[in-house]
């Protein structure tokens, strides 16, 4: 017996190992068959004069679902959104915030609003005062147009465009010749925030505000809009599909269009894994060369590179992105971006390039 206890005793370790790796749920490897991760140093903004200005998609990601879009002269903003905060009560946008990001970028066409919660619409009357935003048109949900009503401005809600029709393509002008912009809204509804299906502050704001939304229950979804925007310069045309709110196909089979075979679709995070057949079936009808992975950054903390909540599981969400490559020929990449940097009188840093 004396003999035995050592040997026992040295089998304990090797018994827990076991035991832990054999409960441990098996780890899937980050890439699937048919696809390779590359990590590479990311891209600066391709500036006005420069070759490839009017020919190169560029995509500035500003945090949550907030996107500069732009091809050479032409520009389009989704969901104006860099005061990175959550409060009950003084849910207000931040100036400093908004004039290092949004005052940064180049002005644009228009602005599109997916829904109203806060996340995607603060910092919209911000923006939209601005002084070299003077005659920026933004387009959102009806209750998008009656939230902004609340500063009283006339300057602004002139310039607020309600959509009614889903479908119905809109045109935006362009200041430089031979550019076009053309916007097609697609209602859909917000992915639930639980797996039983319910979405928070989800009501409508059925009239104009006679005040400053403040606290965050008068940020109430709205209606909601994907968007298709087909951008064209002199030199090339590229098609972007804004899939702000990913919703089941089954039961809203026109909340994304089939068979556009879109360059770019800008694919949201956080609740993928409650959106049944999301996100294999969405993009098995947009067919995209590229898909770049959304709103991942936490909203909840000041500092917009944080990660937390809304939490996404961006490893399996991943993977299933990768899964459509076998099934759509025509898919190039996947991009997980870091948050665009704008400095002073330096090129923007962490630009998404397409050609
Ligand atoms: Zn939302």
């Amino acid at each position: 017996m004396k003999r035995t206890t050592p040997f026992v005793c040295a089998l304990v370790p090797v018994f827990s190992w076991v035991l832990v790796t054999c409960t441990q749920t098996p780890k899937k490897m980050p890439a699937v068959d048919g696809a390779i991760i590359e990590v590479r140093r990311s891209d600066s903004a391709i500036d006005v004069g420069e070759p490839g200005f009017d020919s190169t998609l560029q995509l500035y990601w500003l945090g949550t679902a907030c996107h500069l879009i732009q091809l050479g002269h032409a520009q389009v903003l989704t969901d104006p959104f860099v005061t990175n905060r959550l409060r009950l009560n003084n849910l207000v946008s931040d100036p400093a915030r908004v004039d290092v990001t949004l005052g940064r970028i180049p002005v644009p066409d228009a602005v599109i609003i997916n829904h109203s919660h806060h996340d995607h619409i603060l910092d919209a009357y911000g923006a939209m005062t601005q002084s070299a935003w003077a005659n920026v048109p933004l387009y959102g949900s009806v209750s998008a147009k009656n939230l902004l009503a609340g500063w009283q401005q006339p300057s602004i809600t002139t310039r607020c465009h309600e959509i009614t029709v889903s479908g119905q393509a809109f045109s935006p002008s362009t200041n430089a010749p031979g550019y076009r912009i053309t916007i097609t809204p697609y209602l859909s509804k917000h992915a639930p925030h639980l797996k039983c299906g319910l979405t928070f502050l989800n009501g409508k704001i059925t009239s104009p505000r006679t005040s400053p939304p403040s606290s965050v229950f008068d940020f109430q979804c709205g209606e909601v809009y994907n968007y298709l925007i087909d951008i064209r310069s002199p030199a090339k045309s590229f098609k972007v599909f804004y899939l702000g709110a990913p919703y089941d196909l089954e039961e809203l089979p026109n909340s994304v269009p089939d068979n556009v075979a879109v360059d770019v679709v800008l694919a949201l995070a956080p609740s993928a894994g409650n959106v049944p057949g999301y996100p294999q079936q969405h993009l098995g009808r947009l067919k995209p060369r590229h898909v770049v992975l959304s709103h991942f950054n936490s909203f909840t903390k000041e500092d917009p590179d944080a990660m937390g909540m809304p939490k996404s599981d961006i490893p399996g969400l991943s993977r299933a992105i990768q899964s459509t490559f076998s099934s759509n020929p025509r898919f190039e990449k996947l991009h997980i971006p870091a948050i665009t940097i704008l400095e002073p009188n330096k090129k923007a840093r962490n630009v998404i390039q397409i050609h």
